[in-house]
């Protein structure tokens, strides 16, 4: 058993989400932590935040999966985007305490030129300039799809940053699909393998999340192009075993697919029969 739905738009708040996510037929979101234009997070509304805390444990949501600015660039060449991406993380943090035990998602970062190694370094400084001990949310690195100079094309890189970060219990991974793809690894042809991989290289207990997208492009493209559940190179039948695969059981997936409404409506309730076939 698994959990699924969809990135939602915060503009009504978070008992909005909540409530249409339950629409939609899911039992978790995702949702941008900032307005991807100002950079700026919403004012906190402590009674709408107890509203979506009452409707999720009503409603047996699983974890919820906040993701971060995509300005937020923590292994820049340029000290003040990094200085910047810092603070946006530390605020980001300390806005998730108020939904406790949830999961926090980010993008590791494009080293614009330092070289991976550097990349992979200031990362892990960032992070342990901003977790502390008693934090209540898991901080998730995406497995990317290794376009430009972003950190986190391979298993090997998000690891090398975890073994840098001292608060290694805060720490887990988000395995996007389509950027997986992307990047290289066979979820089509060998996901047993790529899942062995996985666990070899990182650990499948710091898998924490999975965002469920289908790839508009070849396996090791590096493009980074999400395409709707069955209509992309990775497939209607690839999408199903990942679902139903038992070492993936328990996380959340987020669909982050070309949709309205109406087409997450569609996705949630195709995966739902899956769930349901799996469960027989
Ligand atoms: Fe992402
Ligand atoms: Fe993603
Ligand atoms: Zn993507």
């Amino acid at each position: 058993m698994v959990y699924i739905g969809c990135h939602l738009s915060s503009q009504d708040g978070f008992a909005a989400m909540g409530r249409t996510m339950s629409r939609f037929g899911g039992n978790t979101f995702a949702w941008f932590t900032r307005n991807p234009r100002s950079g700026q997070a919403r004012p906190v509304d402590q009674d709408d935040i107890e509203a979506l805390r009452l409707h999720a444990q009503k409603e047996s949501f699983g974890p919820l999966v906040a993701h971060s600015s995509y300005t937020m660039n923590l292994c820049s060449a340029k000290p003040e985007t990094r200085a910047n991406g810092l603070e946006m993380l530390k605020q980001d943090l300390a806005r998730m305490e108020l939904l406790p035990g949830n999961l926090y998602n980010f993008h590791p970062g494009s080293h614009t030129g330092q070289g991976t190694l550097v990349g992979i370094s200031q990362i892990a400084e960032a992070l342990n300039a901003s977790l502390w001990p008693d934090m209540h949310t898991t901080v998730l690195l995406e497995t990317m799809a290794g376009k430009g100079s972003e950190i986190g094309g391979s298993f090997e890189e998000l690891r090398e940053i975890i073994d840098r970060t001292t608060l290694k219990d805060k720490v887990g991974v988000c395995f996007d699909t389509c950027h997986t793809w992307d990047a290289g690894y066979d979820l089509v042809n060998d996901l047993d393998g790529v899942l062995r991989r996985f666990d070899d290289v990182i650990g499948l207990d710091r898998l924490k999340a999975v965002h469920l997208n289908d790839s508009m492009n070849i396996r090791t493209s590096h493009k980074d192009r999400h395409e709707k559940l069955g209509h992309g190179l990775i497939g209607m039948e690839a999408m199903k075993r990942i679902v139903l695969h038992p070492a993936l059981a328990g996380r959340p997936f987020i669909l982050e697919t070309p949709n309205e409404n109406e087409g997450y409506m569609e996705e949630i309730r195709t995966v739902n029969t899956w769930i349901e076939e799996g469960n027989r």
